[in-house]
Order: C-alpha cells, then sequence, then structure tokens
C-alpha cells in the first residue's frame, strides 16, 4: 500500500494549477486554428472562393484549375500560425486516425522554401502495406491513395514547438477499394440526402438543403497516471484484468453530477481550450455514474465533421490528460463492477430550417414526421443485425448486455405518447373516419409531444428524444462512421420504399392513402419498438419471440457483414460492395482475436509473475507459525486459494495454447486474484486497488 500510495502523493508533481481565465476570449479564439469558410473568404481571391464553395456544397472533388491557389494559401495561414509540416489525415480501418507528416521545405534554385502544391493539398500516396485491409489490398500493390474531403475544413494541429496543417482525407487502395471509414460515410450520407428529398417531394416540398447532424457525448474516465503505470494491464489493454471490487464505488449515486474535483476541472478547462481553438463546439461536462468517469459533449453538427470532430475529442482528452499527470481511459471498460463508458450518437435531419423529427404543430408538419419516423422503424427492423455490427469490438461486448448498458439487442424506444400514437394509426383506419379514437394523418394535429417524458428510458438502444434519435450503444472508444454509415443507409433504403409508394397516391386521396400505408408499414415493424425495461431478463426471451436478433458477442455481431441480403443492400446504394463488406468482416475479426490474445496473454504475466510469487513470499512467512489457530486458518485459506491460482493459471494457458474457452478461463483466473488480493497483505499486494485508482485524484 505504502509504495502505490507514495506514488501519487507527490503534490508538487501535479499541476493543479488552473488555466488562465477565459471568460468573452473564447469568442476571439474559437476555431482560430481551422481554416474555415471565413478563412477562406479572407485568404483567397474571390472567383477561388467561390468556386471552392461550389466544390464543397457539392461535395465535388477539388477542382484541379484552383488547386495551387487553395494550396498556397492554406500554407501562408499556416505556416503564419507556427506550422512547418503538413499531412493528409485520415481514418483508416483500425478505428483510429493515420498521419504522416512532410515540411512544407523545398528548394528553389539552391534556396531553401517553403512550398505546398495543389496536387499535393488534393492527392497523397502513402504507404498502405501497414493498414488493415482484410485482403483487399494484395501486397505487392502496397501504395494507397488520399485525397481531401472539402467538406471537413483543414486545421493546425498544434504542439509545444509549432504545428501541423493537417488536411482531412478519405483513403482508398490503388484500384479504388475503400480502405477507410470516412468513403462510405460521405457516400452514405449523399444517398440518404437524395432519399429525403425524394421524400418531401412526395409531400409536395420544395427542395431543399438537407443536413444530417450528429452531436455525440463521449464518457471517459481519469485516473492518476502513476497509478496507471503500476498497471500492466491498463497499459497493454486499457482495461483492468484483476481489482477486487472496493467496499464503496457506485452505490451511493453521489457522484453522477456531482461537484467536479478541481484537478478535473483544471483538465476540462484545457481540453475546451484547445477544443474551441480547432473549432470544436465543447459544450457540456459534468461528471458520469462511476467514480473517476465523466462526459464531454459538444453542440451537434454536420454529420461528418461531428464524426472527425469526435475523432480529435478523443486525441485531444488523451494529451491533456497527461499534461495533468492524469491518464484518460476511453476503454468501454476499463473497471469491472462500475459503469463502463459510451458514446452517445445523437443522429437527426434537417431540411432546409425544420427538423424532421421534429413532430411539428400542425396536421401538415405532423404527417411528414410520422412518415420520417415510421422510415426509421422499417429501417431498424429490417437491419438491426448490421446495426449491432457497428458497435461490435472486443472492448464494447463488456458494456453491452451489463447493467448499465444498452443490451445487444436493438430495438427502439420511442415514449409512451408517441406509442399511443403509433397504436392509433395501427388501430385506426383510414375509412373510419368517423372513430375519433384514430387519428387521421395530414388532417388531425398531433398532441405535442411532452419533450421530458421522451427520454426516461436509459435502458434502451436506440432511443428517440424528443427530436433526434440518440444511438447509445457505440463503445466509447469507437469511431461512430461505422454506425452513421450504417444508419444512414439502412434509412435511405426505408424511405425510398416509402417513396415508391407514395408517388403513386393521387392528390385527391392522399391523406388517406398515407394513413393506410403507414399503419401497413408500422404494423409490419412495429415489432421492434419497445419501451420496457431492457435490462430485465424477460427481454431477452420477449425479444427471441418477437425473432429481433441477439448478437451478445463480436464474433456474432460482425457475421451480418457476410449476409447476402445486407450485402446486396450496401452494393445496390453503392456504399460498400460485396468485397469491401467481407474485407471489413475480416479486419474486425482479425482485431477482435489479436486484442484477446493479448489481453490472455498479459492476464497470465501478471498472474505468474506478479501476484503468485507475491503470495508464494507470503505464504511461506506464515510456515514457521505453531499452534496458533488463526494463523493456521489463514495459511491453510491461502494455501488452498494458491493451489486453485495455480489450475486457474494452467486452463488459461491451455486455452490460449488451444486457441478456444480464454474468455471463460480469464473470468475464472481473475476471480482466484481477486480472492487472493482480498487476504493478501495489503503492504506487499503489487497492483494498486480499485478503492485507490478510482478514488484518488
Ligand atoms: P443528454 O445527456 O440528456 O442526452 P446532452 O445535452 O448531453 O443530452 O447531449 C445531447 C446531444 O444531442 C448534444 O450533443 C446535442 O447537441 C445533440 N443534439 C441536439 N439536437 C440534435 C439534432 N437535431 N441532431 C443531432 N444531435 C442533436
Ligand atoms: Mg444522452
Amino acid at each position: 500500500m505504502q509504495k502505490r500510495f507514495d506514488a501519487v502523493c507527490k503534490i508538487s508533481d501535479r499541476h493543479t494549477s488552473p488555466a488562465e481565465p477565459q471568460g468573452a476570449k473564447v469568442l476571439d479564439y474559437f476555431a482560430e486554428d481551422v481554416f474555415d469558410i471565413a478563412k477562406m473568404a479572407e485568404h483567397l481571391p474571390k472567383n477561388t472562393y467561390k468556386k471552392l464553395m461550389a466544390t464543397i456544397n457539392g461535395m465535388q472533388p477539388l477542382d484541379p484549375d484552383i488547386a495551387d491557389e487553395v494550396a498556397t494559401a492554406m500554407k501562408e495561414w499556416a505556416v503564419s500560425r507556427g506550422a512547418t509540416h503538413y499531412t493528409h489525415w485520415f481514418q483508416p480501418l483500425t478505428g483510429g486516425t493515420a498521419e504522416k507528416h512532410d515540411s512544407f521545405l523545398d528548394f528553389s534554385n539552391g534556396k531553401a522554401i517553403f512550398e505546398f502544391s495543389g496536387k499535393t493539398l488534393a492527392v497523397g500516396e502513402p504507404d498502405a502495406s501497414s493498414f488493415p485491409s482484410g485482403g483487399l489490398r494484395s501486397t505487392f500493390e502496397a501504395r494507397g491513395y488520399t485525397a481531401w474531403d472539402p467538406t471537413s475544413p483543414a486545421f493546425i494541429k498544434r504542439h509545444d514547438n509549432g504545428g501541423t496543417l493537417c488536411i482531412p482525407t478519405i483513403f482508398c487502395s490503388y484500384t479504388g477499394e475503400v480502405l477507410d471509414k470516412k468513403t462510405p460515410l460521405l457516400r452514405s450520407t449523399q444517398i440518404l440526402k437524395k432519399a429525403v428529398v425524394r421524400l418531401m417531394k412526395c409531400f409536395g416540398q420544395p427542395e431543399e438543403p438537407v443536413k444530417i447532424t450528429l452531436g455525440v457525448e463521449q464518457e471517459y474516465f481519469l485516473i492518476d497516471k502513476k497509478f496507471y503505470l503500476q498497471r500492466p494491464d491498463l497499459l497493454q489493454t486499457g482495461r483492468t484484468l484483476y481489482g477486487a471490487p472496493p467496499a464503496k464505488h457506485q452505490q451511493l449515486e453521489d457522484h453522477y453530477f456531482g461537484s467536479i474535483p478541481s484537478r478535473i476541472l483544471a483538465f476540462m478547462t484545457d481540453v475546451e481550450k484547445a477544443l474551441w481553438s480547432l473549432g470544436i463546439p465543447a459544450k457540456t461536462r459534468h461528471n458520469e455514474v462511476a467514480p473517476a468517469q465523466f462526459e464531454l459533449a459538444p453542440i451537434f453538427e454536420d454529420l461528418n465533421l461531428a464524426v472527425d470532430h469526435n475523432m480529435l475529442i478523443m486525441e485531444v482528452l488523451r494529451q491533456t490528460a497527461d499534461r495533468y499527470g492524469l491518464v484518460c481511459l476511453l476503454h468501454e471498460k476499463p473497471f469491472a463492477g462500475v459503469n463502463g463508458s459510451g458514446k452517445h450518437n445523437n443522429w437527426g435531419i434537417a431540411y432546409g430550417k425544420r427538423n424532421l423529427l421534429d413532430p411539428g404543430s400542425n396536421p401538415a408538419e405532423n404527417a411528414v414526421f410520422l412518415t420520417v419516423l415510421t422510415a426509421v422503424i422499417h429501417a431498424l427492423d429490417s437491419h438491426s443485425d448490421i446495426l449491432r455490427t457497428a458497435t461490435s469490438g472486443l472492448g464494447n461486448d463488456h458494456r453491452l448486455g451489463a447493467n448499465e448498458a444498452p443490451p445487444a439487442i436493438i430495438s427502439m424506444f420511442v415514449g409512451e405518447q408517441l406509442e399511443g400514437v403509433i397504436n392509433q394509426i395501427v388501430s385506426g383506419t383510414a375509412a373510419s373516419k368517423s372513430k375519433a379514437s384514430s387519428l387521421r394523418i395530414g388532417i388531425d394535429a398531433l398532441p405535442p409531444l411532452n419533450r421530458d417524458a421522451t427520454d426516461r428510458n436509459r435502458t434502451s438502444p436506440f432511443a428517440f428524444t424528443g427530436n433526434k434519435f440518440e444511438f447509445r450503444a457505440p463503445g466509447s472508444s469507437q469511431s461512430c462512421a461505422e454506425a452513421n454509415m450504417i444508419l444512414n443507409t439502412i434509412v435511405a433504403e426505408a424511405m425510398d420504399a416509402i417513396s415508391d409508394q407514395m408517388e403513386k397516391f393521387s392528390a385527391k386521396t392522399f391523406n388517406a392513402d398515407l394513413q393506410a400505408l403507414l399503419k401497413k408499414e408500422i404494423s409490419a415493424h412495429q415489432r421492434v419498438i419497445f419501451n420496457g425495461d431492457g435490462y430485465k431478463p424477460e427481454w431477452i426471451k420477449e425479444a427471441t419471440k418477437r425473432g429481433l436478433p441477439n448478437l451478445p458477442s463480436t464474433p456474432e455481431a460482425i457475421k451480418p457483414l457476410l449476409d447476402k441480403e445486407n450485402q446486396k443492400l450496401f452494393e445496390k446504394y453503392g456504399v460498400l460492395t460485396k468485397a469491401e463488406l467481407e474485407s471489413r468482416y475480416e479486419v474486425f475479426r482479425e482485431d477482435y482475436e489479436r486484442r484477446l490474445e493479448i489481453e490472455a496473454r498479459i492476464a497470465l504475466e501478471i498472474a505468474k509473475n506478479m501476484i503468485r510469487p507475491v503470495v508464494i513470499k507470503e505464504y511461506l512467512t506464515m510456515q514457521d507459525a505453531k499452534g496458533c489457530a488463526a494463523i493456521d486458518s489463514v495459511k491453510k485459506e491461502m494455501g488452498d486459494e494458491l493451489d486453485e491460482l495455480t489450475v486457474a493459471i494452467d486452463s488459461l494457458q491451455q486455452a490460449l495454447a488451444e486457441g478456444h474457452g480464454i474468455i471463460p478461463a480469464m473470468l475464472f483466473l481473475r476471480h482466484k486474484v481477486d480472492a487472493l488480493e482480498a487476504i493478501t497483505d495489503d503492504n506487499v499486494w503489487p497492483l494498486p486497488k480499485y478503492r485507490e485508482m478510482l478514488f484518488i485524484c
């Protein structure tokens, strides 16, 4: 205990001084490190600016005629802010981000200059051989291509000695196959926008710009770095593989929204400063449910930008923590027995100025809302399997289905009021206009939905929360590109299926036809709606009866990528080909298996060379005691546990050699180690304990 405790109690080592007061200064430096639209207007000739805006709004590749001018302006701006390097910043299938820096340095007539050409801005050719491709890219053709995505502005990542101009890019193979998370996300956004315009046309609405919006709530843990460095499991896997539950953890519910400790608040303030400079609209900060757990939420933005920004948020959290002598744990389940961390994916659709997920205030708006809602119900029921795939991964397996996170069964929560409306649509008929109980779509107004009542059920993976959908299954460390790429695609398909039918309506019978259509659609897909307690075991039984897929762990959750119907859907919309989906299956499978093997090896190492030697030493010191019943009994207990520990070590070793049964063997070993933690002298226990890591900071 003393050794572990000493390590963190050198207050002088801690960076606790609060950052300089911010106040309204924030407004001066917000987005100062982003080459955003305002800076483009300032730094580019008028004509070039106009052409670039057309490119951005049309999601087109950069026009080669203006590329050089744009690149030069960008470079000059970046250099004036201290940048010396540039990089194409992309999101490979590892789920993280990648960057290879090149300096602007070049020679002209033997003289050193800074140079950045339009060609270098537009395309890069990084060596792709060390990125996962799931067999798509053959080793003899290792070249990869990166291309600027002008819908996400370039920005400067600053460090103490300067900065790097980062150009958000897509990443594909030499032959054009998708090797990243951004390309299919951009494609899926395009097809959903098209589907929305088509659907709105069925309602006689003039074409308006569509925006798919996203606000990502990020949960994370912070612990003192000195504890972290004493835990090989945290260092190598991001989670604790051992640790007995402390007497007090989250039972008293005193951490959630509690007052934020000063060291943490100073950290958060610094994080926000960095995020605001990058134009990331960090808005909300608070203590989460588990001790040492926190949340950060930005204001929602355009989907593609919000995904990029979430990747940067994770990076800034990690880097800033280090400066405060802390470590930010983004793993989904760093500590057993207390809540894990998720990433709540708030998704919405805006049509011009209107939020299509807002019920609206008159019958016409209500009709659009109910139709969009129906499309999402249709989409979720038809493809919940592949939406679950987007949340798969070894880390999230520990969280989904545990008692603080949504279950692995994807169902939709709509709230009591909206469920009442849905039931009326299903029970009423278009013909029975006189029936007072049935809502006549396009004629009757919906009662205003009480927003507070919509958000009470925290056990649902996919909840309608008043004017958006909140997908809560994604894990805290995951990129949300995958989830939104799938969500966009399946909703586009559902909208198209509805438009196919609506385009045949005649103006005269429009409302009655729509009533009948929504009734048919909802009746067919209603099983995916569940407003009850998703944590109850009865729900699993009920969901099975309803035929909803339950894919509790990654090996099952990634199989939908191989499903023929899913492959047809993604091919039809040009989001991903069959080969690309299969490659993702391979990448996710490999990632899962490798991580599991790493966890098992570390678990063995710690048990064999940290835990067992300490326990043996302690046991041996008791050998000489004679005639004391208490010592005899402690000795016997410890001896028995030591024997069982050895059995558990052997079985994990065997499971690892055979390549199966690893997870139960690790759990068994954990039980043995945790039991020993409870009876071994606290002074010699080699690992920082939960009661220390979660509470001393
Ligand atoms: P809660 O924790 O109650 O769910 P928060 O305020 O922490 O709520 O987070 C809600 C998130 O949803 C924020 O990021 C917010 O900007 C976002 N959001 C709100 N409206 C929309 C919308 N129309 N589309 C997408 N995201 C939205
Ligand atoms: Mg939320």
